[in-house]
């Protein structure tokens, strides 16, 4: 047969999610950690892997790792689960709390990955836009949680890709006002240091999302974890997939983790880097930037397409959301290393200034 029947439904609107990841001489896109790890920490880590045993399924639910990060976080095993990076446990949230007739609240603009997974899983959304400093409108969520519908909630703070953190006292307040189940999305938490793990004990409904792919320099062996309450992230063990997180990825995050501290430095030295950008940008003329506590800054220009091109053309790769809904004109540069930040600080007043010549008609096509 050379025809084929359609695919499910919820996939005719939806276009396969695409980090735009070009090569370039300074990757600022991906709001990943500049620095691998340590070439000690890679010999304990090939010492582990050479232990694994190939031929075995992996521990389904990655119990040394669990139990490490529990008695990180004063937590049981089982308020502890981990996934095939963040991304695993988004879509399982949305496949546990989703589904035809469950409804997701949206805070746009925000992680594209959330309201995808809830198209997938046939799941409605309602969208709260935020006000236009990026602020979450408090008083609209509030108002409409009170309606009753809503099944879950992301809450990201600091929010990608806009920076700014959510207020505690706000996350407090929709967990006490409703029952929907709240995920605060804290994949960039080591950036900002604060957390709402302290209120896991009186909140059910509360899970946290954390990676290692960010402040652990993991992005390339998918890993992430939720902390929760027992019995809600049993709902999520019944929907993932039984061995998503393979022996190799659990040896390498089990020395990653043990070896945290050893990652400090250089988390100090990106929230540094940061604030420097921050600044920097602010005296470029014509460019606004948002204030972060991640390792990302947004900032608005004008024709931000031409000026992402310019910067492409001259080895530099940020992201660019400047078509996305309520990102007009914006642009996302994550925190690299301080002679990456340098270059990029550079292109960009170049290209500002009209000193910029676009040598590739347009690096996407
Ligand atoms: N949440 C947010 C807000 C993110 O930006 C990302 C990564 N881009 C993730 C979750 C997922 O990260 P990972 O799958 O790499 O753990």
């Amino acid at each position: 047969m050379n025809s084929v029947r359609p695919s499910a439904p919820p996939l005719a609107g939806l276009t396969p999610y695409d980090p735009k990841y070009l090569p370039a001489d300074a990757l600022l896109s991906a709001n990943e950690n500049p620095q691998d790890v340590e070439q000690e920490l890679r010999q304990e880590i090939m010492h582990e892997i050479k232990q694994v045993r190939l031929n075995r399924y992996p521990d389904p639910l990655a119990n040394d790792l669990r139990d490490m990060i529990a008695e990180a976080n004063g937590l049981d095993r089982d308020q502890v689960l981990v996934g095939n990076g963040g991304d695993e446990l988004l879509f399982n949230l949305a496949l546990a709390w989703g589904g035809p007739g469950r409804t997701f609240l949206n805070l746009p603009p925000t992680f594209s990955v959330y309201e995808a997974n809830a198209c997938l899983t046939n799941t409605s959304v309602v969208n709260v836009p935020r006000l236009p400093d990026f602020r979450i409108d408090e008083e609209a969520v509030l108002a409409r949680l009170s309606q009753g519908d809503i099944d879950y909630l992301i809450i990201t703070s600091p929010n990608n890709p806009t920076g700014e953190l959510a207020s505690e006292e706000f996350i407090c307040r929709v967990l006490e006002t409703s029952d929907a189940l709240v995920m605060v999305d804290e994949a960039y938490f080591e950036f900002s240091r604060l957390t709402m793990r302290p209120y896991l004990a009186q909140h059910k409904n509360l899970v946290i999302l954390r990676t290692f792919s960010k402040a652990f320099s993991l992005a390339g062996v998918r890993m992430g974890y939720l902390l929760g309450d027992a019995e809600v992230l049993r709902e999520f063990v019944k929907v993932r997939q039984p061995y998503s997180v393979d022996a190799v990825s659990q040896a390498i995050a089990r020395v990653v983790y043990a070896n945290r501290a050893q990652f400090e430095p250089g988390i100090l030295k990106i929230i540094e880097e940061r604030a420097r950008v921050l600044e920097r940008l602010t005296r470029i003329p014509q460019v606004k930037p948002f204030p972060s506590d991640a390792n990302y800054v947004l900032f608005r220009t004008e024709n931000a397409s031409q000026i992402w091109d310019m910067l492409y053309s001259r080895g530099v790769l940020v992201r660019d959301f400047s078509h996305a809904p309520y990102l007009e004109n914006c642009l996302r540069v994550s925190i690299g290393t301080a002679e990456e930040n340098d270059l990029f600080l550079h292109t960009l007043r170049d290209a500002i200034m009209g000193k910029c010549d676009v040598r590739l008609p347009s690096a996407r096509q």
